[in-house]
C-alpha cells in the first residue's frame, strides 16, 4: 500500500464487537489469565500489553502509522514533541558528549539544548544551517549528536538532507532531525540517513489544535532504547491523545496538500505587497535554498513568514488589526494561526540575541490553515492596510 492508504488502513486488530473504527482502550493496565503468562510478560518474553507507561493499542496503532510514512523501522509515542525531544538527548546523550544544534531552533528545545543539558554535563554549539561549510570546523571527538530542524521554526530555514545525512554519516555521529514542519507527508529524513526523527505531534500531525503528543522513530535497535528509558521515566502519550492522533494522520496528505498551496497563494501574493519587506516561504524562488527545499520536500509546508515595514510597533499594530485568523501561539491548525514573535514568543531575549536566530522586529508568521484562501487573503490585507 501506499503510504496515503497506510495512514488509513493501519489498525489495531478487531474485537469480537467487529467494529470498524478502531475503540478508545482508556485503560491504565492489561490483565493476565495465570501466573504463567505474567511472568513471561514482565521478562519480555512475549509481546504483550502489560501497563500504559509501556504499551496501549491506541498508542501502538498511531506509532505503526507514523513509521509506515516516515519510512523507519520502530516508534515511541511520548506525550509531547519536547518530551519526544528530551527522550532522544537523554536516551543518547551522556556527561561529557557534545551536541551540535542548529542555531534557529524552536525555542523550548533551544531552553533544554542551553539550560538543561549543561546541567548534566553534556556540552553543545549551535551551527548555522545555511553555512554547511562551517559544520566540520565545530565537531570535537566528543560530538555524538546533531540536531536539526529543516524548516526550522520560526526561521523557516533548510539545510540539505542528504548532504548532512553523509556529513553525519562520515563523523560517525547520529543525526536526529526534528521533522515537524514538513511532517512525513512532504519529507521523509530517514531515506537520507536520519537516525532518530522527532516530532511534535501537537501541530500538523493533530493538524485540529486539540491534543499534545509526540515521537521519536528510527531503527529498532535506537528505538528499543528510548523505549526504556520512557518506560522508566514516564513521558508516555495518553492513550485518548494517541486515538485521536491516529485518527488525524488518516487526514494528513490531503491536509498537507492544502496547507502547502494555501500558503504558497499567501506567499507570492504578500511578496509584492507595497508594507512588506520580504516575504519567506520554502517554496518561493526568493527562498534562499529554493533549490534543496524543492529537491527534498514534496510542497513548502503551512509555514511562512514575513517581515511587516515599520518594525516591533508595526507588527503589533498587525496583529491587532486582524480579524478572523487566531492570534496563539500553536501552529499547524485548521484555523490560520499569526504571531508576532519580537513581541511575543521571543520578547525575553535581546535584540541581538533575536537577531542571531532570525527574528527581526517585524518579523510575522503565519501558519496558513484550511479556510478559504480568498478569505485568509482578505483578514491578512485588511490588517496590512491598517499598519
Ligand atoms: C512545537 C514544536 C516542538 C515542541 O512540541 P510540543 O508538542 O509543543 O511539546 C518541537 N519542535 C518544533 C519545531 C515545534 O514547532
Amino acid at each position: 500500500m501506499k503510504p496515503e492508504s497506510k495512514a488509513i488502513r493501519i489498525q489495531t486488530p478487531r474485537t469480537e464487537e467487529k467494529e470498524h473504527s478502531t475503540p478508545l482502550y482508556m485503560t491504565s493496565s492489561f490483565v493476565f489469565d495465570n501466573a504463567e503468562d505474567m511472568r513471561a510478560a514482565f521478562a519480555d518474553e512475549v509481546d504483550v500489553n502489560i501497563y500504559s507507561r509501556f504499551v496501549n493499542p491506541n498508542v501502538t496503532e498511531f506509532e505503526e502509522k507514523l513509521c509506515a510514512l516516515e519510512g523507519t523501522e520502530a516508534c515511541f509515542a511520548t506525550a509531547s514533541g519536547m518530551s519526544a525531544i528530551t527522550a532522544s538527548f537523554l536516551t543518547f546523550l551522556k556527561s561529557g558528549d557534545h551536541l551540535l544544534a542548529c542555531r534557529s531552533i524552536f525555542g523550548s528545545t533551544h531552553t533544554v539544548i542551553t539550560k538543561y543539558l549543561p546541567k548534566w554535563g553534556i556540552e553543545y554549539s549551535y551551527a548555522d544551517l545555511s553555512k554547511p561549510e562551517e559544520w566540520q570546523s565545530l565537531i570535537r571527538p566528543n560530538t555524538k549528536m546533531i540536531f536539526v530542524e529543516t524548516p526550522t521554526n520560526p526561521g523557516l530555514d533548510i539545510i540539505d538532507l542528504e548532504w548532512l545525512g553523509q556529513f553525519a554519516r562520515k563523523n560517525n555521529v547520529l543525526l536526529n532531525v526534528d521533522n515537524c514542519f514538513a511532517t512525513p507527508a512532504l519529507q521523509q529524513p530517514a531515506l537520507y540517513g536520519a537516525d532518530l526523527i522527532t516530532h511534535s505531534a501537537t501541530k500538523f500531525i493533530d493538524g485540529q489544535g486539540r491534543v499534545m503528543g509526540g515521537a521519536v522513530l528510527g531503527k529498532k535497535d535506537l528505538i528499543k532504547e528510548v523505549y526504556l528509558f520512557c518506560r522508566s521515566t514516564g513521558p508516555s502519550l495518553s492513550p485518548f491523545n494517541a486515538w485521536v492522533l491516529s485518527k488525524s494522520l488518516e487526514t494528513l496528505f490531503i491536509r498537507m496538500e492544502r496547507h502547502s498551496s494555501n500558503a504558497l497563494k499567501l506567499a507570492g501574493l504578500l511578496e509584492h505587497h507595497p508594507k512588506i519587506a520580504q516575504v519567506k516561504y520554502p517554496f518561493l524562488l526568493s527562498h534562499p535554498q529554493y533549490e534543496i527545499a524543492r529537491k527534498q520536500m514534496s510542497a513548502g509546508g503551512g509555514v511562512i513568514t514575513f517581515e511587516i515595514k515599520g518594525g516591533i510597533e508595526a507588527g503589533r499594530k498587525f496583529l491587532d488589526a486582524i480579524k478572523m485568523c487566531s492570534l496563539t501561539a500553536n501552529l499547524g491548525d485548521t484555523r490560520t494561526t499569526v504571531t508576532h514573535p519580537a513581541s511575543t514568543t521571543h520578547a525575553k531575549l535581546s535584540e541581538e540575541e533575536r537577531l542571531a536566530v532570525g527574528i527581526t522586529p517585524g518579523l510575522v508568521r503565519v501558519s496558513v490553515g484550511l479556510e478559504h484562501i480568498t478569505d485568509i487573503v482578505a483578514d491578512i490585507e485588511q490588517a496590512l492596510e491598517k499598519v
